[in-house]
Order: structure tokens, then C-alpha cells, then sequence
């Protein structure tokens, strides 16, 4: 978890991390953009990554402060129980019946045909449109005559439905996650379990019994032309102290470099003074 939880969905993947209260509370202190990290592809040489520490004082061994040479400009914290790939389905969170179904859509194929209440199934989910003409109050949405008329226009006639099929079935066009509803959608109508029951779905399962937290950073280092970024975890409750010190000193030196533009009020001669 990168923050609070905000509904229902996130709030049990946070039971599920197992964390202490001291951990969750430092989600409170994320800045809102927290989708940066060693994980993201940086293809651009100036970007990086420049290590994954072990520990809070093996970072401060080599990044004893902050100076003209190392700014610290973002930072967030991670809290989350250390997992691996879910070895029985492969980390798809598939039961072996729906992994079978999706093997059947041979990969690449967007095109699947559909029963008509499989239709209605991904329709009532929002995977297809439009559902409700212009200018009329959307209602619930009905795979009926009218919308067989609708998909017709937007397909530019009625190639989806060849003569020779039978009535009932649809060939339409469906991307991922429509073809992951659908599964959903099949394996209950046969009555078979759609997740894998090792990891609920997850596609991870659990290597430890409780949370750890990671600190990302990301460092600038403007005398060597570059930024980067680090981990340091697992942040443990003893470093607290000295963690949130440094990042507010981080904070101080960030709100200082722009403080001249904050107390612009203070200009007298050069016609730009606030207002
Ligand atoms: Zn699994």
C-alpha cells in the first residue's frame, strides 16, 4: 500500500498486509504521486537507480546530509508484506478452470464470441458501449434489439453476426479485462471456482507474516548532471525519529530554494509585486 485505503477493496488488502499501526500511520505522510520507483523503466541514462539499501544507517552512511550537491526532492512510503509469484497459478490469480479458458482465447485474439447473456453479463459491467443513445437518460443497459442495432452502427454493419450463426451468439471485440469479466462470468455459470485458491486471486502469496515498510527517495544530484532514486528498507519503528528529521529537513531545504517567489510581496522597484 502506497496510501490510505480509501473503500472497501483496499482496506482488506491492507488487513491482509498485516501491518502495525506505527506503519500505517506513515501512509499519512505520502505525497499524493507515488507511482515512481526502481520498477518503473527509465530509459533515460540521467535516471538512475543508485541502490536499494538494507537499513536506514547503511543509507546514512553514504548520504550523510543534504547540501547543494544532494537535494532530496520526493519520497514516499510503501507499507506491504513481502510476497513471491503465486507458484500454482503462475501469479495469474486463475483457478486451473479459468486459466484453461484463457488459454482458449488464444492470446492476441480480441475478437470472442459471446452467448447473449454473457453479452449482457460484460454490458451490465460497462465493457461495451454505447448504451444509451444520445440525449436519452442512461438507464440499465439491456442487450436487446436496440443495442444488436447499436453495436451494428458502430461496427459499421451487421458483421458481427454471420448469417450462419446462431442468433444467440455475438462475435465481439473485448479487451482484457472484458475477457477477464467473462471468465468470471463463465466459471460461475458452471459453478467452478474462478480464483486460484492458493492466493484468493491475489497472484502472490505471502513470504512473511507481517509488513515491512520501504522508504523510496528520490535524490537529485546536480554537480554529477543526474537524479536518482533509492529504497531503504525495512524502515524499522527505531529509525522514525531519525527518518522523518531528514525528510523534514528535505522539506525545509525544498520551501527555502523557492521562498523568494513565496515573499515576492517584499519587491518594490521592478513593476512585478503581488498583488
Ligand atoms: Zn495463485
Amino acid at each position: 500500500m502506497k496510501h490510505l485505503p480509501t473503500d472497501e477493496h483496499e482496506a482488506r488488502e491492507l488487513k491482509q498486509q498485516n501491518a502495525q499501526p506505527w506503519q500505517v500511520d506513515l501512509l499519512a505522510l505520502n505525497p499524493a504521486a507515488t507511482l515512481w520507483g526502481p520498477e518503473e523503466p527509465m530509459n533515460d541514462p540521467a535516471w538512475e537507480p543508485s541502490g536499494d539499501y538494507t537499513s536506514w544507517a547503511d543509507f546514512r552512511q553514504t548520504h550523510e546530509t543534504l547540501d547543494d550537491r544532494n537535494e532530496l526532492v520526493h519520497f514516499y512510503f510503501e507499507v506491504a508484506r513481502p510476497s513471491e509469484e503465486c507458484r500454482r497459478c503462475d501469479g495469474t490469480g486463475l483457478s486451473p478452470n479459468a486459466q484453461q479458458m484463457e488459454e482458449s482465447f488464444h492470446a492476441g485474439h480480441s475478437r470472442l464470441r459471446l452467448t447473449l447473456d454473457e453479452c449482457q453479463a460484460l454490458v451490465e459491467q460497462g465493457r461495451f458501449w454505447p448504451i444509451a443513445p444520445v440525449g436519452t437518460e442512461p438507464t440499465k443497459p439491456l442487450v436487446d434489439d436496440d443495442f444488436l442495432e447499436r453495436v451494428n452502427a458502430v461496427n459499421g454493419g451487421p458483421t458481427h453476426r454471420s448469417p450462419h450463426d446462431p442468433i444467440e451468439r455475438l462475435t465481439l471485440e473485448i479487451d482484457w479485462i472484458g475477457r477477464r469479466q467473462l471468465i468470471e462470468y463463465r466459471c460461475k455459470k458452471k459453478g467452478v471456482a474462478h480464483q486460484c485458491a492458493a492466493c484468493d486471486g491475489r497472484g502472490t502469496t505471502y513470504t512473511a507474516d507481517a509488513a515491512i515498510v520501504t522508504l523510496y527517495l528520490w535524490l537529485i544530484l546536480p554537480a554529477k548532471e543526474r537524479s536518482c532514486f533509492v529504497t531503504v528498507a525495512p524502515i524499522e519503528r527505531g529509525d522514525l525519529v531519525n527518518v522523518l528529521r531528514f525528510l523534514e529537513m528535505a522539506a525545509n531545504r525544498n520551501a527555502e530554494r523557492f521562498a523568494g517567489v513565496v515573499r515576492r510581496a517584499e519587491m518594490t522597484y521592478s513593476g512585478v509585486r503581488a498583488e
